[in-house]
């Protein structure tokens, strides 16, 4: 397998470029615009949406196998695609119990795997008895396409969820309900499995989320033995049930008394795996590649003692690239500046990340460079 056609062409397409490169494999995107990240390393490109199905059947003429970078794709069109001999990785049956979130939640606890409680709301229902089981605050989610926050609203009273629904008015089978976890921290852990069934697992991180966007990653987590295995064993599980080929992220809440819950599984590459770019031996990107293209797996251990990753997230709308901020970013000893090359910055919008690699386990220190690295990027 050596033409790789990549659904999606975002930075996390973008970083596969050197992985690429380095295995020599060629990529070809499909994704909207010719300004997304991925395009300035993509060896060609088809312009067109992530759902249009068309667009993937050309893009499926030139590749050999065909992957994920962005999972909002029409699964019913493409399983036509895939029935005509479409190779993709993963398949699309791994892909269809985790594209809505309520059927990802029901598919992670039929696995048995320890989930918030959860339901879905239907119509014309009695909400307040439906929710008498739960206690306030509540987490309201939009099922499908749902990403970085958007689609999830923390909700403090019955008379608010009634209003965000009726706003939202026109289908509410479209939502989620969930228990809120009051978690000590969050978790999350990137599993990569290769077409012989092989599964390799990089450490455990703890991601820091403001307003429901991740913020930073410190790799590995402060926690006990226990609960990496715990982390560990729900990763296997779950890349083995779907038989997964590729690279899956699972976002993970720890509780106050130190449980393991499963929030959320991105089928693809993920924010808490960057660090693995400049830290480990074998990148996520790389180890997508190398699973997608039937390659024996890298190794993916930490190849230092600690690495802290900083997204930088647009704070404003503009089009400047921060050539200033960025230099003195990279000032920063033994940091690595990653900019996605995007032409206009938003509010909230992913620009890049920084990675600083850290000889000692030292989580105070982690913490005092990921605050360093956030002054120089949001003061003015
Ligand atoms: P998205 O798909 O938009 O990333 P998530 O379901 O991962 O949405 O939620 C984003 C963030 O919202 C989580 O990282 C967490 O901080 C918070 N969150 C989500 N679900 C819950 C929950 N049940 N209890 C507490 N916080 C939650």
């Amino acid at each position: 397998m050596k033409r790789v056609g990549v659904i999606g062409g975002g930075q996390l397409a973008w970083m596969m470029g050197g992985a690429a490169q380095k295995l020599g494999v060629e990529l070809i995107v499909q994704t909207p615009s010719n300004q997304d990240p991925a395009v300035a390393i993509a060896q060609d490109t088809i312009l067109a949406a992530v759902d249009d199905a068309d667009a993937t059947k050309m893009l499926a003429a030139k590749s050999d196998v065909i992957t994920f970078e962005n999972e909002f794709v029409d699964l019913e069109a493409l399983s036509q695609l895939a029935n005509q001999g479409v190779c993709f990785r993963p398949r699309l049956e791994a892909l269809a119990p985790l594209l809505d979130k309520y059927h990802q939640r029901r598919y992670l606890s039929d696995l048995g795997l320890p989930v918030p409680q959860f339901f879905a709301i239907e119509p014309q229902e009695d909400l307040a008895a439906k929710i008498a089981d739960l206690d306030f605050p509540i987490v309201l989610k939009s099922r499908r396409h749902g990403y970085d926050g958007q689609g999830t609203f923390i909700i403090r009273d019955l008379a608010t969820l009634q209003e965000k629904l009726e706003l939202s008015s026109n289908n509410p089978t479209l939502f989620l309900v969930e228990e809120f976890i009051p978690f000590e921290r969050e978790l999350a852990i990137i599993a990569a499995r290769s077409v012989d069934g092989e599964v390799v697992i990089y450490p455990v991180v703890e991601t820091q989320q403001e307003q429901q966007v991740c913020r930073r990653v410190i790799a590995p987590a402060e926690i006990t033995p226990e609960q990496v295995a715990t982390a560990e064993a729900i990763a296997y599980k779950l890349l083995n049930s779907l038989q997964v080929v590729g690279v899956f992220g699972i976002e993970l809440f720890l509780t106050a008394d130190g449980k393991v819950l499963v929030n959320e599984i991105a089928p693809r590459t993920h924010n808490s795996g960057h660090f693995s770019l400049d830290a480990c031996e074998t990148s996520q990107f790389e180890q997508h590649l190398r699973a997608v293209c039937g390659l024996p797996l890298g190794n993916p251990t930490l190849q230092y003692a600690t690495a802290v990753m900083v997204n930088l997230l647009g704070y404003e709308t503009s089009q400047s690239d921060y050539q200033n901020k960025r230099q003195q970013l990279a000032a920063i000893p033994q940091a690595r500046v990653h900019w996605y090359g995007k032409t206009e910055s938003r509010p909230g919008r992913k620009l890049g990340h920084v990675t600083v690699l850290l000889e000692n386990q030292n989580q105070t220190l982690a913490s005092e460079i990921a605050q360093t690295i956030e002054y120089i990027w949001y003061s003015s």
